[in-house]
């Protein structure tokens, strides 16, 4: 069992395609009032958390609540697909605004296991080829080494549903 020890605060960004188990892993793991998610704040804005025509709000709300916490000085895990260099480095530049570290949890799932758990959700499922431009944009990043050069301070790649069952997590105390 790897036990994920996160610096309290910090900003921990969940990073995979739609459908590789996010918002699950963030409901396991981590108190509500702590997780931001991009889906609910589409929801909060058009009634429809697959709205793409209120992304760029969903985002600009979504990056100054996360500002706003970590001035306060509280934790912030951020769950949305993360898939895209831009994505992460708005995000790690607010954590460096705010002097706390950047940590990636990485759910880099096998394709076919991805598609599946799209498929089966019960509310809504992602148009398969978008699943897919998220899996080969994550494939890439990993391929290419790009987190910890992108200025996370720690990265976590979980890679099989064994990986993701065996992960615990734990806020650093003291
Ligand atoms: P997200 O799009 O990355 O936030 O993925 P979700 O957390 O919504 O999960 C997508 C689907 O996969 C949902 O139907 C979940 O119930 C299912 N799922 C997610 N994580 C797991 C897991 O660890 N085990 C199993 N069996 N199903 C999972
Ligand atoms: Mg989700």
């Amino acid at each position: 069992m790897a036990t994920l020890v996160l610096p309290n605060p910090s900003l921990v960004a969940l990073v995979g395609a739609a459908g590789s188990g996010k918002s699950t892993f963030a409901a396991r793991w981590f108190a509500a009032d702590v997780v931001l998610s991009s889906d609910a704040y589409r929801a909060i804005l058009t009634g429809d958390e697959s709205d793409q025509a209120a992304t760029r709000t969903a985002f600009s709300i979504l990056h100054r609540e996360v500002a706003r916490r970590l001035a306060a000085g509280r934790p912030v895990v951020v769950d949305a697909t993360n898939v895209e260099r831009a994505a992460r480095r708005a995000l790690i530049a607010r954590a460096r605004a705010a002097g706390v570290p950047a940590v990636a949890i990485v759910l880099n799932l096998p394709p076919t296991l991805v598609h599946e758990r799209n498929r089966g959700r019960t509310g809504r499922v992602v148009d398969p080829a978008v699943v897919d431009r998220h899996l080969d944009r994550l494939a890439r990043t990993i391929a290419r080494h790009e987190l910890a050069e992108e200025g996370f301070d720690d990265v976590v790649v979980l890679r099989s549903a064994a990986d993701v069952d065996g992960a615990s997590v734990e806020w650093r105390t003291g």
